[in-house]
């Protein structure tokens, strides 16, 4: 029977340490202190989460892999999606909002264009959270340098989904710069989305991402810079146990 085990409080001086690490035997830490608490990934299968499921497959290789099917990405990201699914076994999830597009679109337009925000919501935020549900410990590929609301990301933090339930939320590439996540994944023979060599630094929803405006800001490319985030690592609250 697969028993999983309550999350154990997460101490101060632990997440600390765990700053100045690399991220292999930070991981290893996580997990021996977690004692084998439910955990999960979430993946849009952009490079940096391509890097943390490497380092992951090898200690979990059953970590259900959730991903936000929005219905909306592009086409080469579902045939890479499914290609990596295939060549590493994952344990794939595609998380589905209430409503097809269809649906969506018939019921309210074309909400990306004219209240992305709440597309977001529909398509991202609230099956994220019913997703989360089940899990203790979330791993994520975020990285401080990717925006300015990620600047204080810490490798641990306590995050409370709307329930009340509280996560260990892990961002194992926390301090690396994008040069740093290229080089884990070259030297790892880690194939990459098709769109990079386009010229994108940033990948979404193929409607709501195009070629960054600004080389040095990798987002700039992203809701045609009207907006930071969909609202995946905004939704929940930094918590406290
Ligand atoms: S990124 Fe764009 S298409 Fe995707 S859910 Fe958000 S608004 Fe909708």
């Amino acid at each position: 029977m697969d028993v999983k085990h309550s999350l154990p409080t997460l101490d101060e001086n632990f997440a600390s340490q765990l700053e100045p690490l690399a991220p292999a035997p930070a991981l290893d830490l996580i997990l021996a202190a977690s004692r084998g608490a439910a955990a999960c990934l979430t993946s849009s299968f952009q490079v940096e989460d391509m890097v943390v499921t490497h380092l992951l497959k090898n200690r979990l290789p059953d970590i259900p892999v959730l991903f936000l099917e929005t219905g909306y990405h592009f086409a080469q990201t579902y045939e890479y999606r499914d290609q990596m699914a295939k060549l590493w076994s994952l344990n794939l999830v595609n998380v589905l909002p209430a409503q097809s597009v269809a649906q969506q679109e018939s019921a309210f337009g074309i909400l990306y264009r004219s209240e992305p925000t709440r597309c977001c919501q529909l398509r991202k935020v609230e099956p994220l959270m019913g997703a989360l549900e089940p899990f203790d410990v979330w791993f994520t590929g975020l990285r401080r340098e990717q925006s300015p609301t990620r600047k204080n990301l810490k490798t641990i933090e306590l995050h409370r989904l709307p329930s009340g339930k509280i996560l260990w939320k892990v961002s194992l590439l926390a301090d690396w710069n994008f040069a740093q996540v290229w080089q884990y994944a070259n030297e790892n023979g880690i194939p990459a989305l098709p769109q990079y060599a386009e010229g994108y630094l940033s990948i979404g929803c193929e409607p709501c991402t195009a070629l960054p405006s600004d080389p040095n800001n990798p987002r700039s490319g992203r809701w045609g810079g009207e907006k930071l985030e969909c609202g995946i690592h905004t939704f929940s609250t930094r918590g406290a146990q």
